[in-house]
Parts: structure tokens; sequence; C-alpha cells
């Protein structure tokens, strides 16, 4: 057997990625996987007939593009979700049954574009390393117009606010991985890994 030249340890969207780029610059790569599946946290387990993606289930545009880059076919489709606020369902990326449900939670369209511009212009560049998603929306928003909806999308990515970096709300906005077109795999998140 021919000896790698280079081991990836873990068989995760990161180690996978790595993998995948070091291989197509010629390298050879062993990838050592500790789990009997790969995948890490980007998986989906069957529970009495059910799928759930246990990790990452939604993605960007610009994951579908890093697949095709490495020649695999693009398996998702649109995954819009809805976050439930104080009794309404505010739909992401924002259409006009969302702007409604905004309207009726007190907060008018041109609060919303406000708010979104005041936000994008702030975080244009890199939120200083040290700030929180939490501190940044506070810094910005002081608590009204949308603070307490922005902080329930903190805990769609599965993070306590006061955990997050500022920079995770590059996220949301769509300016890092195309967010503001979610995509979801066909079949179950396994099929990304
Ligand atoms: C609840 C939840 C929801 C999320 N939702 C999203 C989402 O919607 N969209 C999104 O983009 N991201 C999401 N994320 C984040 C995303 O899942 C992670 O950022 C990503 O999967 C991390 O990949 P990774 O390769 O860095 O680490 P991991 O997925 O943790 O992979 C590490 C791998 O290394 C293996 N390993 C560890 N130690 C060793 C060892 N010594 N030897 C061999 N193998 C080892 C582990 O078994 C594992 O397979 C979510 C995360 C969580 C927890």
């Amino acid at each position: 057997m021919t000896p790698p030249e280079v081991i990836v340890a873990g068989a995760g969207l990161g180690g996978l990625s790595a993998a995948a780029e070091l291989s197509r610059g010629g390298l050879r790569v062993l990838v050592l996987e500790a789990a009997a599946h790969v995948g890490g946290r980007c998986t989906t387990r069957v529970v009495e007939g059910a799928r759930f993606a246990v990790g990452a289930n939604t993605f960007g545009i610009r994951s579908e593009r890093e697949l095709a880059r490495h020649g695999v076919p693009r398996p998702f489709f649109p995954a819009p979700y809805r976050i439930a606020y104080r009794g309404r369902n505010v739909r992401f990326p924002l259409d006009r049954s969302s702007l409604k449900a905004l309207g009726a939670l007190g907060l008018p369209l041109p609060l919303v574009v406000g708010t979104a511009v005041k936000i994008a212009w702030a975080i244009r560049g890199e939120p200083p390393a040290g700030e929180t998603y939490r501190d940044i929306i506070h810094r910005l928003l002081g608590g009204r117009g949308g603070a307490e909806l922005l902080e329930v999308e903190a805990w769609y990515l599965g993070a306590h606010p006061n955990a997050l970096p500022a920079s995770c709300l590059k996220t949301f906005f769509g300016l890092r991985y195309g967010f503001h077109r979610p995509v979801y795999p066909i079949g179950g998140a396994h099929r990304i890994p």
C-alpha cells in the first residue's frame, strides 16, 4: 500500500472538505474516522422510521457551489423555515407573509428595512472578535426593533446568543454561506458528507 502524504483525523464536513481539497491538489490523503459513520455533526438519524437531521441541516447556495466544484450533483431543494414568535410565524427568507407577520408584531416595513440596513452596514467588515452575537444585537438595536427575534434566530443555529460570536450575524444576512437562499439536501443531511 502506498503510504499517505497527509492524514486527516475526522470525517466531518471539515475533515472531508480538507481531504477533498488536498486530494484535488494531487496529494495522497488518508481520512481516519473514529465513529462508525462519516459526517460527524452532519448526519441523519432514523427513529421509529422517521428521519431527523441531528446537526447541520440547512445549507446555503455556497454549499451547493462547493459540492458542484467537487463534481457532486446538487441534491438540494429550497428550504425556507419559520420561526414561531409571539404567536406569529415569521418566515425566512422574508417574503410577503413574513412582512405581514412582522407588521402584526409591531415591526412595520420601514423599521424592518431600516434595521436590516443598519445591521448590514455594521457587519460589512468583521465584527470585533470578542463581541458576542447578543452584544452586537443589543449594541445596534438597543433591545428593540426585532432584537428578540434575531436572538431566536441564534437559537436556530443551536447556540446561546451569548456563546455565538458576533460574526454569526453575517450568516443570517446571507453574507456568508449564501443563507439568504437556504437549501436542504434531498434524502437527508447525511447525503452532504
Ligand atoms: C444542532 C446543530 C445544528 C447545526 N445546524 C447547522 C446548519 O443548519 N447549517 C450549517 O452549515 N451548520 C450547522 N451546524 C454546524 C455544523 O454541523 C458543524 O459546523 C459541522 O458539521 C462541523 O464539522 P467538523 O468537521 O468541523 O466537525 P464534526 O462534524 O464534529 O466532525 C468531527 C469528526 O471527527 C471525528 N473524530 C474526532 N476525534 C477523532 C479522532 N481522534 N480520530 C478519528 N476521528 C475523530 C468525529 O467522530 C467526527 O466524525 C449545526 C450544528 C449543530 C450541533
